[in-house]
């Protein structure tokens, strides 16, 4: 199989039909229930929708990181991965990283070398016992065969890269000692040291005030320039989506609703999902007194509703729309799919 898609993408992760549910004793949560997308090599796919959709459940699983009562009850993750040949040539081999055992050597090898993950509340993910040289030394030291002086004179490039002022003492700073843009900075030096084929960032600038939030962007974009990482980037903020990514998949209910490219996705978009996330951004322009409101709640996870879960809020909503059927999916221009009855006759 190619990693080229159809419309010539050089594909790094693919995504098929994932499904990850967590079976507690209230019932079955089904958290990513069937879901498509792919990431391109040294671009970002951005990934938004309303708290409880999936999107991090969605990252944890490309990581291999469910746990129980957690489980991945179907679909495949392949990792288009690229190894050097002897002769000097590369090659790509195709690893369906949900095959592999999360602790195998291998799983462990990819997680923290070749894919990393940086998340909303660096504090938090930080170890508060460690410094923040000594745990980008132990990652660099556990991915490469480089001595305690190389990796951390290592750590300190990193530091530097990421713009923290006085790397060489900061290297040897713990969590608490930090401001949180200099916390959520040293935690993309700790993601991006073994220079990450895939980089995942989960709601990283939630917590930043918006200054520092620009800053930790342009830094990601110049990094991602640099190294030439893919990034996948989940946001609940569609200002934050049009500033990164190049391409976006909307989630609701453990469904990719929408999966287009950027421009695509703000200027024509056809999911009512995605039509009415947008009509809910405020504009600089907009002379409405009231922002729109999306009607309705999201429902209990527990108890979806028939057919297609967005259907009791859907303006657009059509008979067959609760109906236990499948939702179609459907690509209504290249490389632009959405989910919804609206489309089962194409475009
Ligand atoms: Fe609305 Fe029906 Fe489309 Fe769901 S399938 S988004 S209910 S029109």
């Amino acid at each position: 199989m190619s990693n080229e898609n159809t419309n010539g993408h050089n594909m790094l992760v693919q995504v098929k039909n994932l499904k990850t549910h967590f079976f507690l004793t209230e019932g079955i949560v089904r958290a990513v229930d069937g879901v498509n997308f792919y990431i391109d090599r040294g671009r970002t796919l951005g990934v938004v929708g309303e708290s409880g959709c999936g999107k991090s459940v969605t990252a944890r699983s490309i990581m291999n990181m469910i746990r129980p009562p957690g489980r991945n009850v179907a679909g495949q993750v392949i990792y288009h991965r690229q190894k050097k040949e002897a002769q000097g040539s590369t090659v790509t081999e195709e690893i369906d990283l949900l095959t592999l055992e999360p602790m195998s050597a291998e799983m462990r090898s990819i997680r923290g070398g070749e894919f990393s993950m940086i998340f909303q509340e660096p504090r938090a993910s930080l170890s508060p016992l460690h410094t923040i040289g000594t745990q980008i030394m132990e990652g660099l030291k556990l991915h490469m065969d480089i001595d305690d002086e190389e990796a951390r004179q290592r750590a300190i490039e990193q530091l530097q890269r990421v713009n923290i002022p006085k790397a060489e003492e900061r290297i040897d700073a713990y969590a608490h000692q930090l401001s949180g843009g200099m916390c959520q900075r040293a935690m993309i030096a700790l993601a991006l040291a073994c220079q990450p084929a895939l980089l995942i960032a989960d709601e990283p600038t939630t917590s930043l005030d918006v200054t520092t939030e620009a800053q930790i962007l342009n830094l990601m974009r110049e990094l991602q320039d640099t190294f030439h990482t893919s990034i996948m980037y989940i946001t609940h903020n569609m200002a934050v989506i049009a500033e990164i990514a190049q391409r976006v998949l909307v989630m609701y209910m453990g469904k990719d609703v929408e999966l287009a490219p950027v421009d695509a996705l703000f200027y024509d978009p056809r999911h009512p999902y995605t039509r009415a996330l947008l009509r809910s951004i405020p504009r600089i322009d907009d002379e409405r007194e009231m922002l729109a409101v999306m009607r309705g709640n999201v429902p209990d996870p527990y108890a979806l509703p028939t057919g297609c879960p967005f259907h009791p809020r859907c303006e657009s909503r059509l008979r067959v729309c609760s109906q236990p059927v499948e939702v179609p999916y459907v690509e209504v221009s290249p490389g632009h799919f959405v989910r919804c009855h609206l489309y089962a006759g194409g475009g």
